[in-house]
């Protein structure tokens, strides 16, 4: 089993127990140079190094060459993210469209794969990925509902859909899983957030990952082992590990 986006940034949020690997997503800098010293220590972290939209930087230029930076001397790294928009709360959508656009250069420049966060926003940045050609990545987190699954199928490049432990408790959630072509669902966990039942409420880890692919494995009425095996290869695809 693969947790494809997890926030640790204590060695007590570390439950990993039964998983292969984990993928750690970024919200700032330094977050993102915590997901890379975690990964010199433990050889299950593989990191991300991004900045997410709420965290605009005052700087943003100065950002994403530290970003860069980062990039190129750590080739451990696997993906450019999380990264995105998000109108969920107060925002300058010319900042969030500068900072995105400059990850989403990144990732086309040091060919990795972007792990998107999209709130309130899927129209806005689907249509801001469109104008690139060839990207890979994951929207974390879907929340596009049926009808924009095929919408981001059809964007040029590479695309899976990252579902986390809402899936354990949200129907309409399970029904766009079934309309997700099954070599492209990857899961997560977003811990700490977002904890399955039965830990619903409860700080979430990484190893909680089991209970959505138990969900999913019922939903798609085929086995754990080869729930396992799908998502498991539709994940060592996309981050290339
Ligand atoms: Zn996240």
């Amino acid at each position: 089993m693969i947790d494809t986006h997890a926030h640790i940034r204590m060695d007590d949020e570390l439950k990993i127990d039964g998983l292969e690997l984990v993928i750690l997503s970024a919200s700032n800098i330094e977050d993102s140079g915590v997901n890379l010293n975690l990964s010199r220590e433990n050889d299950r972290l593989y990191p991300a190094v991004g900045i997410h939209p709420q965290d605009v930087p005052i700087e943003i230029d100065t950002a994403i060459f530290e970003l860069e930076e980062m990039l190129i001397k750590n080739k451990q790294i696997v993906a450019v993210g999380e990264c995105g928009m998000d109108f969920s709360r107060d925002y300058d959508l010319d900042k969030q469209t500068e900072l995105f656009r400059g990850q989403i250069e990144l990732a086309i420049k040091y060919d990795k794969p972007l792990i998107i966060h999209s709130r309130k926003a899927m129209d806005e940045t689907i249509e801001t990925l469109t104008s690139y050609k060839n990207l890979k990545g994951v929207v974390h987190c879907y929340s596009g509902g049926k009808k924009r699954i095929s919408r981001i199928m059809n964007m040029e490049g590479e695309w899976y859909f990252g579902i986390d432990g809402n899936l354990t408790y949200e129907p309409g959630l399970q029904e766009v899983v079934l309309n997700i072509p099954k070599d492209r669902l990857v899961l997560e966990t977003d811990s700490p957030e977002l904890a399955p039942i039965p830990f619903k409420g409860q700080t979430n880890y990484p190893e909680y990952v089991r209970y959505v692919y138990e969900t999913v494995s019922k939903l798609w009425k085929v086995s754990l082992e080869e729930t396992e095996n799908q998502i498991d290869s539709n994940a060592r695809r996309l981050f290339q590990v």
